[in-house]
């Protein structure tokens, strides 16, 4: 971790030791399971969709910090949004991870731009997105995820 920097560090460290959102939902309309073989990050998403908004999102599972506290800035910034919302911040979260140099849209990433640095970091990018990939699958109802 002390790779990454104090900034990043120590917004990672909160979210990591106090986790948003960090339980099950008994009345979730969409989950899915998450798996990053590459550091052994899992994860499980509850997602209460209603009237095409997220009502509500929670999280379970077992990582490293990246992975956690990722999983858990996630459900801060989709709760409350509706489903096409949080596909377009899935879509800003990933290029920003994936196309150094690119325009980021940062009305829309927030909070998540302090994952930025993560870039850097390529074996880490896993961590960082696994969540995401999750709450697509979660919200197309495509089964479980494997990061390769
Ligand atoms: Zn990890």
């Amino acid at each position: 971790m002390a790779d990454l920097g104090d900034l990043y560090q120590e917004i990672l460290l909160e979210h990591n030791s106090r986790p948003k959102n960090f339980r099950q939902l008994e009345d979730a309309t969409a989950t899915a399971d998450g798996f990053n073989p590459l550091c052994g990050d899992k994860i499980t998403l509850y997602i209460k969709v209603e009237d095409d908004a997220i009502a509500d999102v929670g999280f379970q599972g077992a990582g490293c910090a990246i992975s956690r506290a990722s999983a858990s800035m996630l459900t801060q910034s989709i709760k409350g949004q509706t489903v096409g919302r949080a596909q377009e911040i899935f879509q800003a979260f990933h290029i920003m991870l994936t196309e150094p140099g690119a325009d980021l849209d940062y009305d829309t990433l927030g909070d998540l731009e302090t994952l930025s640095g993560v870039i850097e970091f390529p074996t880490r990018i896993k961590c960082a997105i696994l969540a995401w990939h999750t709450m697509i699958s979660a919200l197309d109802g495509s089964g479980p995820v494997t990061t390769e």
